[in-house]
């Protein structure tokens, strides 16, 4: 905890000090992010320093597993209420479903009797109960971190579809005013990957050179992509 009250000191003393106006201003004019980001709660992804983005720019919903629970199951909680307000209100523009590799959520989602003794956990992983069975049909051949790969990135796709259940959000995407990427974040190397409906893959994003996918996944999945 001390080592967090100095960081506090570090940071009014150098980036508040350097970006003071940014804070003014944002204070003054209220907050206009154009993208709503959803990721994992694990402290090992940290949305701003991935993508260098400044106070202000991100809208950024975190929850165990980066699930967004499909409106039609009828849950209605946080991650619903922060994705209206960022759609409806804040207007963003884009919506990022951001995973990540060795994400204990989809180690508990494949594994659950080690979370058996977790009665929250377990129901809200309930909310993307059809990924095992979605894994065991399309990737039985894998195992390992192969499996889990694969899992992580379903489960991003999984979440873009959920959103979609959303009619305000299926409505701005029929009209073409918001887009959707679900990103994977490669924790050992630093990587983010991109999923391409097109070429339904995942491609390294901002990296040099020719793309680099994340693995390869098996052809279409049974529902159509999801269209950006
Ligand atoms: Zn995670």
């Amino acid at each position: 905890m001390e080592r967090l009250h100095q960081g506090i000191h570090h940071f009014q003393a150098n980036y508040f000090a350097k970006n003071r106006a940014l804070f003014e201003r944002l204070a003054s004019s209220g907050q206009r992010p154009e993208t709503l980001f959803i990721t994992c709660s694990d402290s090992r992804v940290i949305p701003e320093l991935i993508t260098n983005a400044a106070p202000g720019e991100l809208f950024i919903v975190r929850n165990v597993g980066n699930i967004v629970p499909d409106v039609h199951r009828g849950v209605v909680g946080g991650v619903s209420a922060a994705i209206e307000f960022a759609v409806e209100v804040l207007q963003v523009e884009s919506v990022i479903v951001c995973g990540h590799t060795g994400c204990g959520a989809l180690d508990a989602m494949l594994h659950p009797e080690r979370v058996q003794h977790l009665p929250f956990v377990r129901r809200w992983l309930g909310e993307a109960a059809q990924l095992p069975s979605l894994l065991d049909e399309r990737y039985g051949h894998l195992d390992g971190e192969a499996r889990m790969t694969a899992a992580v990135q379903e489960n991003v796709l999984l979440q873009l579809e959920n959103l979609r259940s959303f009619d305000f959000i299926a409505r701005r995407l029929d009209a073409g005013t918001i887009s959707m990427s679900g990103w994977v974040f490669d924790i050992p190397t630093g990587r983010v990957f991109d999923y391409d409906p097109v070429a339904e893959q995942f491609f390294e994003l901002g990296g040099p050179g020719p793309r680099r996918s994340l693995s390869n996944r098996p052809p279409p999945v049974s529902s159509p992509p999801p269209s950006r």
